[in-house]
């Protein structure tokens, strides 16, 4: 049997082969393949001439053209040698289907490359497996290029090269070029990746590698005897579930485990293997959106993504390798790739303060350092020894979690009593401005409108730039200093319980600073259904436009225990996220778990400046918002509850005034109460009879079983827009009424004096401790933002977004009426 290859760029016009392979790569096979370039099937050249591009060949009957380049990835026999290779021979006439099963016998080749770490044993297990003798040594440099054996296993021919040992695949020596070159130009069928099983962590450094060039790959655990006399304990299955990486564990030295490597590879070759799967590591946010970036451009060349799996080059160019870029330079988008590789390495290594090549391998050893915790148990040294490593602590099973709890609850202690200083100051400065217009402008609706509408709307909300400055500070430095991917670490379990998995975990906690990253963030998450359903919970994530909301109304009514009632609000979003998760699991996504690793990226000290950047960068947000949609909606409510100015009040104020005042039988004081007075009601009269007026008592009837008054109503719709709106809107609402009143000071304490003025409640207080606290609830709960809604239909569909609206308003409301209801009848 001959053992050259054919290609299907080397038959001529007129020619009939029968393919037996289809090399390259992922997404070139998959389209190829959908073309009907599978094993087994005939193929016939209708045109080939020798300097053309395409080539067309005729298929299943169809006529298709391929890119010259593309036909070399297919391998093929000639009908003519299918034929001489067909065993029974009838005469002279040999049907497709002997041309078939004797063609594809060639296809049974299978090619495989042995890659791994010097002295891991290679040559060993070359030799073992082809019966041959090469040199072994334990010292590296033996093998300097690679030796080639074949042998037999069931029908399936074998053709093994033994490589060169490499620690990595950069080019930084021959023996890595050489690899590299052996993988992505002769493209053998499966590489073996072996390992050895006493130096872990050093070892699958190069695996990581061979994740990224996306290529099948099956782990030889050799020295497997080494690892069991260390009595460390391995989960080797789990971790090959976790990678997507078949792991056959192996002693070459000693012949054992070599059958059943080999019954893997046909396995994995004939893609009968359900394990093989292929992952992406996660390199952290900034990078993976850099790759996007580039990955974007390579895509641009299909020729480059025919060999090469795009994430690989593009991981490649933020290692600045060179030989990459030679790779590149004949295509005619070269220059744009470089320049884009070129402009993220700058961003990356200004924001890391590192080299982006470290970054990149830091991250691999974040992958590695999570997946080996997860699957390996080393015994314990003895007592003295132990060197206690912080993260044996902060993922240790039962002290991980208090000290989670514990870090969250100084981050929203903090948020409060840090926040409030710099908050009484930017509040007296906002009081300042506005009395300064009260007295220095002329009367009349532009001074209305700045005063009540603008100040009184943005202002409201400007005085809580520093409790969320402080929330994102706290996110950015557990992000920075890497103790987030430890939070998720242990998270995990318990995330798997509701159907998601520990990698859902920084989403969420990122939602607390704002849902809308929060759902960009979900898709690093690789599977479509946790990424959705992660988008659907991460709403009860109370975002820091909530924030000002809470700590207007506890500040009001619950003075004593600020922190225990804003943290319970907070709890309870969690739990809702949870109850929604388990029956969403059980309802909508009902799925086979697939095990992921858990980085642990290195730990890294942040620098005070970087995490201010981060923090800013959240905060600038905050004001862009202030100004734009805060702004406008301010002004709208302002003028909706403005007009119209020509109200018919239920009775005569203005004579009711003049006889108050001229009432000789009343003492100035009285005089002076009385007027006030008047001068209220007849104020919130006619605010009540404006526009927005109209519109709260519109919706009354679907917010009075929650104790609410309109205004309350009125706030809740404004803060569809965004949730901050809630406190704009509440400052120009409560203000108003209370202007005359010499007494009146701050929002608060308007909230706290507010009496319900019509219906059945009339004269009780609005902000009872229950209805604020519903009120709270029902402000967590319902329709998250337009923005966040917009972000879900981007990230999912309208289908999804949509059901966000009308369950989280639902369960809002429910959770309101309950809380109201249900309280009234204990209190
Ligand atoms: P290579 O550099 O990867 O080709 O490694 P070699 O095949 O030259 O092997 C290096 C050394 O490891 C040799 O001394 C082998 O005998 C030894 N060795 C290979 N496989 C095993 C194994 O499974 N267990 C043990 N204990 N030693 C092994
Ligand atoms: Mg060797």
């Amino acid at each position: 049997m001959t053992t050259d290859i054919t290609y299907l760029s080397d038959l001529q016009s007129g020619d009939e082969a029968i393919i037996t392979k289809v090399l390259g790569h992922g997404a070139f096979r998959k389209r190829i393949t959908e073309m009907g370039f599978v094993k087994g099937e005939k193929v016939r050249v209708i045109k080939n001439a020798p300097l053309q591009d395409p080539v067309e060949y005729e298929i299943m009957g169809y006529n298709v053209s391929l890119r010259r380049s593309e036909a070399r990835l297919v391998e093929v026999v000639s009908v003519e040698e299918a034929a001489g290779l067909a065993e029974v021979k009838f005469e002279g006439t040999i049907d497709e289907e002997t041309l078939k099963v004797s063609a594809l016998k060639k296809g049974k080749t299978i090619r495989v490359a042995l890659v791994g770490n010097p002295n891991c044993g290679k040559t060993t297990l070359f030799n073992y497996a082809s019966g041959s003798h090469e040199r072994v040594g334990n010292y590296s440099g033996v093998t300097v290029d690679a030796k080639e054996a074949v042998m037999k296993k069931d029908d399936y021919t074998f053709k093994i090269y033994d490589l060169p040992g490499t620690y990595s695949i950069t080019e930084y020596s021959p023996e890595e070029l050489y690899v590299r070159t052996h993988i992505t130009e002769s493209i053998p069928d499966i590489v073996v990746n072996v390992v050895d099983a006493s130096n872990l962590k050093r070892n699958l450094f190069l695996t990581t590698q061979l994740i990224d060039m996306n290529i099948k790959v099956v782990i030889a655990l050799n020295m497997y005897d080494e690892l069991e006399k260390k009595n460390v304990k391995f989960d080797y299955d789990s971790l090959g579930q976790m990678i997507g990486i078949p792991v056959i564990p192996t002693v070459a030295s000693r012949g054992k485990g070599i059958d059943e490597l080999f019954a893997k590879l046909i396995d994995v070759y004939e893609d009968r293997d359900t394990s093989v799967r292929h992952i992406h590591i996660n390199y952290g946010s900034l990078i993976e959106d850099a790759l996007k970036e580039i990955q974007d451009e390579i895509w641009k060349t299909p020729e480059i993504t025919d060999k090469l799996s795009s994430r690989y080059v593009a991981v490649k160019l933020l290692e600045t390798d060179k030989t990459t870029l030679r790779q590149l330079e004949k295509y005619a988008n070269y220059e744009t790739i470089k320049g884009k590789a070129k402009k993220a390495i700058l961003k990356l290594e200004k924001e890391y303060g590192e080299k982006s090549e470290t970054i990149i391998t830091d991250a691999k050893y974040g992958f590695i350092n999570g997946a080996l915790k997860e699957t390996l148990t080393e015994p314990r040294k003895d007592k003295q020894a132990v060197k206690r490593e912080l993260d044996d602590i902060l993922t240790h099973k039962f002290w991980g979690f208090p000290i989670f709890l514990f870090l969250m609850w100084l981050m929203f202690q903090a948020t409060f009593t840090l926040g409030s200083y710099p908050m009484e100051w930017i509040d007296a400065g906002v009081k300042l401005l506005h009395d300064w217009l009260q007295t220095s402008m002329s009367e009349g609706p532009l001074r209305d409108l700045l005063v009540d509408g603008i100040i009184g709307g943005v202002g409201g909300v400007i005085v809580f730039l520093p409790n969320i400055l402080i929330l994102f500070f706290f996110i950015s430095l557990m992000e920075d200093t890497g103790y987030m991917a430890r939070a998720s670490f242990i998270m995990d379990k318990l995330m798997h319980k509701i159907g998601l998995h520990g990698k859902s975990f920084i989403p969420l906690v990122m939602g607390f600073g704002c849902n809308v990253p929060a759902i960009m963030a979900t898709r690093t998450l690789d599977n479509k259904k946790d990424r959705i359903l992660t988008m659907i919970i991460t709403p009860f994530m109370s975002c820091s436009a909530r924030l000002p909301v809470y700590v207007l109304l506890i500040s009001a009514i619950f003075p004593s225990r600020q922190g225990l009632v804003l943290f319970s609000i907070y709890v309870i979003g969690i739990v809702l996220a949870i109850l929604t998760a388990l029956v969403m699991k059980r309802v909508a996504f009902a799925k086979k778990e697939v095990p992921f690793v858990m980085e642990l990226p290195p730990y890294r000290i942040p620098t005070l400046k970087n995490t201010s950047i981060h923090m800013w960068h959240k905060g600038q947000q905050y004001l862009r918002k202030m100004g734009t949609v805060i702004l406008v909606a301010s002004i709208l409510i302002w003028v909706l509850g403005y007009f119209p100015r020509n109200v018919e009040y239920s009775k005569d104020y203005d004579t009711q005034i003049v006889s108050a005042q001229t009432n000789p039988q009343l003492s100035e004081m009285q005089k002076e109460n009385l007027v006030s007075h008047l001068t209220v009601e007849q104020e919130a009269e006619r605010q009540e009879k404006s526009y927005i007026g109209q519109l709260g008592h519109a919706i009354e009837p679907v917010i009075s079983p929650l104790g609410y008054d309109w205004k309350m109503g009125v706030s809740i719709i404004s803060g569809l827009a965004a949730k901050e709106i809630v406190v704009s809107t509440m400052g120009i609402l409560y203000q108003a009424d209370l202007q005359a009143d010499e007494n009146s000071g701050t929002l608060k304490a308007n909230l706290h004096k507010q009496t319900h003025l019509t219906g059945k409640m009339k004269g009780q207080k609005v902000f009872t401790p229950l209805v604020t606290y519903g009120f709270m609830l029902f402000i967590l709960i319902y329709f998250p933002c337009v923005a966040v809604i917009a972000a879900i239909k981007k990230e999912a569909n309208w289908g999804w977004a949509i059901f966000t609206m009308v369950y989280t308003t639902a369960i809002a409301w429910i959770v309101a009426f309950a809380t109201f209801q249900l309280g009234s009848l204990l209190v």
